[in-house]
């Protein structure tokens, strides 16, 4: 199981060191932080595997306000988000983008979460696979063969929502992307420890991004122990 933990624009570096020091999981669980950039270098002196929130397609060049594979790699940052809903909805991100992301972050050797997911107009009008299918393909098609490459699968309507898919929903959703592509797939939208362990027991979801419900140590940790469990 891996729980991922994307804290968006919250926590400078003292927020962040603070929240380690009363942050204890189990063991038994691969536990991911996704800090702001100012916060990567305080959460890698934790010890525990850090992403970033993005990551550029080239290695340098003038791009203002991007950062690349490569410079995360020299910090020690294991991996990055791509196509967090946030950047496709507020920030223009677009599939070709968010695909391009993924291939040279892994070519520069970090893991991806890849972020795809409906919004609530598109599950109304039926539209939830045609959705899944174009989003899960363009990553699929530019990842190739490349390992380490997770996908995330976050119903828009439930990101920060408090609204979260069914165990069932969840479960059909992941079925259907697994079927697209053969790799991990977390479930993300309003995770809390009051729904984690029946989320996560559904044969199809190997783990689970967090938004909300990770800023704090002691209900991040309360999702982890229901990984354990389940
Ligand atoms: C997220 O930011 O990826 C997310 C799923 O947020 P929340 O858990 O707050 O819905």
């Amino acid at each position: 199981m891996l729980i991922a933990g994307n804290w968006k624009m919250f926590k400078g570096p003292a927020a962040a060191r603070a929240f380690f020091e009363g942050f204890e999981p189990p063991a038994d669980v691969d536990v991911v932080f996704c800090p702001p950039f100012t916060s990567l270098e305080a959460a890698l002196e934790s010890g525990r595997t850090v992403y970033a929130q993005n990551v550029h397609w080239e290695s340098q060049g003038p791009y203002t306000g991007e950062v690349s594979p490569e410079m995360l790699v020299e910090l020690g940052v294991a991996g990055a988000l791509v196509g967090h809903s946030e950047r496709r909805q507020l920030f223009g991100e677009t599939d070709e983008m968010v695909a391009r992301r993924a291939r040279t972050a892994l070519d520069a050797g970090l893991g991806v979460i890849a972020c795809v997911g409906e919004t609530l107009e598109q599950r109304e009008s039926g539209d939830t696979e045609l959705v899944l299918k174009i989003q899960v393909e363009a990553i699929a098609f530019a990842a190739g063969d490349r390992e380490n490459l997770v996908i995330a699968y976050e119903p828009v309507w439930a990101i920060g929502t408090g609204k979260t898919a069914t165990p069932e929903q969840a479960e059909e959703a992941h079925a259907f992307i697994k079927g697209l592509l053969d790799r991990p797939v977390l479930y993300g939208g309003s995770v809390k420890p009051e729904n984690a362990a029946e989320l996560l027991s559904q044969p199809s979801i190997d783990g689970a991004l967090v938004g909300g419900a990770s800023l704090e140590p002691d209900s991040f940790a309360a999702i982890c122990r229901a990984a354990s469990t389940s």
